[in-house]
């Protein structure tokens, strides 16, 4: 698939755990116009940038319903890129797990239990109504990413003893996040 984004797109900044954007709700998008569409690209040159396979637009401060990924295609070196507006998931089935990481809490890992098929229904950068079924990394990655949209980070998804062994390490984060 073609790179959604040229040379010249601008990357941002991604913001750290701790950072008070990543815990809001974000704001449903109600205008599909040329603005919206750059953004779109930027997010896509950033996600690359930190070599990231999805990244939802609270991760650059920005408190929109707007997410990319473009998560690696089987046998063959090739993206599948996508950008996604408002989802909505409407169905998901059974659960398994996979260890996550997230842009915005480096250097931790962890397993987490999803969905492994969803539907979601979304908007496009012009603001089509859609719908997707999605199953396997895809889907993992849309729920991780729609998760950012509604304040949630994947170590919320862990159990209260697991997230208690990285509490230290989440706390020095939180604290070089509010020096940065
Ligand atoms: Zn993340």
């Amino acid at each position: 698939m073609q790179k959604p984004y040229d040379e010249n797109t601008a990357a941002h900044k991604v913001i750290i755990y701790g950072h008070p954007t990543l815990r809001r709700r974000a704001d449903v998008i109600t205008e599909f116009d040329d603005e919206l569409r750059a953004f779109a690209r930027e997010m896509f040159a950033t996600m690359e940038e930190y070599d990231g396979i999805g990244l939802a637009a609270p991760q650059v401060d920005r408190s929109v319903r707007l997410l990319v990924v473009g998560v690696p295609e089987e046998e063959s070196d090739d993206k599948f890129y996508m950008a996604v507006v408002n989802p909505v998931i409407t169905e998901a089935s059974d659960s398994w797990d996979f260890e996550e990481g997230c842009l915005s809490i480096p250097d931790i890992r962890d397993t987490v239990s999803r969905p492994l098929n969803i539907t979601m229904e979304y908007d496009t950068l012009t603001g089509e109504h859609k719908t997707l079924k999605a199953s396997g990394m895809l889907a993992r990655v849309l729920q991780h990413e729609i998760d950012h949209l509604n304040g949630v980070l994947f170590i919320d998804h862990l159990s209260p003893i697991r997230r208690g062994l990285l509490n230290g390490r989440l706390k020095r984060l939180e604290r070089e996040s509010q020096e940065s």
